[in-house]
């Protein structure tokens, strides 16, 4: 996706710090676009621990991870900022569009200009871990992620992994699957109680102790060969397609080599006004050293960094612009 049009302010990392600023920047009147390495918001909460409940937000005795991600994006959502999902930012630099020093994000598939940057980017942009029996038949059968359960319908699947993602496709996908197969290389299950009850109820088989050996097929995923870890036994399994869910990596990677000056190896150094050392560049959440020291890193923390990064980048836009952005209470929203 390649986009031309200048923003006002580009969020990268759409975890709960960028939804929130994301929001505040619309109350701000900027242009507002998000960019996410995943498929999906929600950084830690979605990838991490969907399921578990949070006590510490403010205004929130308990809520759900997940249930808190559709709330931010509720919010955020009354200002109508632009999501792009699936694009990890590898590169900022300065460029000029029609005589105005803009910053222009890239990652080979898109290009993105912003006066102003917020970057919520957390403990780093995730991808998803990967096995080697699959990696011939990526994109041809092989998902990390399902965005959309239509295409799964009256097909054989094998989900591979024991964490809550994949016990809760087992459960989503039940009803809509033909079949189902869970594997799982050892009997402990990092999956929430509740859910692995649940699954365990149900018709699907679940096999501990099998790994995926090798996949086949022609073109497409036919079949997987599943193995025993214990006795060596191999299985042959008609499928259509298979899903691992076996967890994620996070990497920095990209952020380090962008020449902002880092606090260490993992935060960027920000003042109080949440500016890095580039101008119009401000970090906010995980990422973000204040004066560089020990981050607090706590969803709390970064709502309130987010706030003030989003008002700061409006300052930035436009000096004559108040930090202060009025107390929403007094809008008609
Ligand atoms: P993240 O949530 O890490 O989101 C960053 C996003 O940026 C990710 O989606 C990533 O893919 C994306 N990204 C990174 N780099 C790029 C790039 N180059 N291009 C595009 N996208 C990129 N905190 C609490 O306050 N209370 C709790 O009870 C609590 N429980 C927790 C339980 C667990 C198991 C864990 C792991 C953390 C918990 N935390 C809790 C911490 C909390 O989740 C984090 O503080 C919070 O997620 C930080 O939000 P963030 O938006 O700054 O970063």
């Amino acid at each position: 996706m390649s986009d031309e049009e200048v923003f006002d302010i580009t969020i990268v990392g759409a975890g709960p710090t960028g939804l929130f600023a994301a929001f505040y920047a619309g109350l701000r009147d900027m242009k507002t676009k998000v960019i996410e390495a995943l498929p999906e918001p929600g950084g830690q909460l979605a990838v991490l621990y969907p399921e578990k409940m949070i006590y510490d937000v403010p205004g929130h005795p308990k809520v759900q991870a997940k249930d808190l991600v559709a709330l931010l994006l509720e919010q955020c959502a009354l200002f109508q900022p632009e999501f792009v999902y699936e694009q990890r930012i590898d590169d900022l630099r300065r460029v000029e569009v029609e005589g105005e020093a803009v910053w222009l994000m890239e990652n080979g598939v898109g290009r993105h200009y912003s006066r102003t940057v917020v970057i919520s980017g957390g403990i780093g942009a995730f991808v998803p871990n990967k096995l080697e029996a699959t990696a011939k038949y990526e994109n041809r059968g092989i998902h990390y992620f399902i965005k959309d359960k239509r295409p799964f319908r009256g097909k054989r699947i094998l989900i591979v992994g024991g964490g809550d993602t994949a016990v809760d496709w087992c459960l989503n996908l039940r009803d809509w699957a033909s079949e189902i197969t869970l594997i799982h290389r050892r009997d402990g299950f990092r999956a929430h109680e509740a859910s692995l009850a649940e699954l365990h109820a149900s018709p699907i088989p679940v096999l501990t102790f099998w790994e995926l050996d090798s996949v086949s097929g022609n073109g497409d995923v036919e079949r997987a060969t599943i193995r025993d870890n214990r006795s060596g036994e191999t299985r042959e399994l008609e499928v259509d397609a298979i899903l691992v869910n076996i967890g994620f990596k996070a990497s920095l990677g990209p952020i380090k080599e962008w020449g902002i000056e880092l606090a260490d190896k993992r935060h960027i150094r920000v003042n109080g006004l949440m500016e890095t050392s580039l101008p119009g560049v401000f970090a906010a959440g995980d990422i973000a050293a204040v004066d560089g020291s020990e981050p607090l890193n706590l969803i709390v923390t970064g709502f309130g960094q987010a706030a003030i990064a989003a008002n700061a980048a409006r300052q930035h836009i436009d000096p004559k612009a108040r930090l202060f952005p009025g107390h929403s209470s007094e809008l008609r929203l």
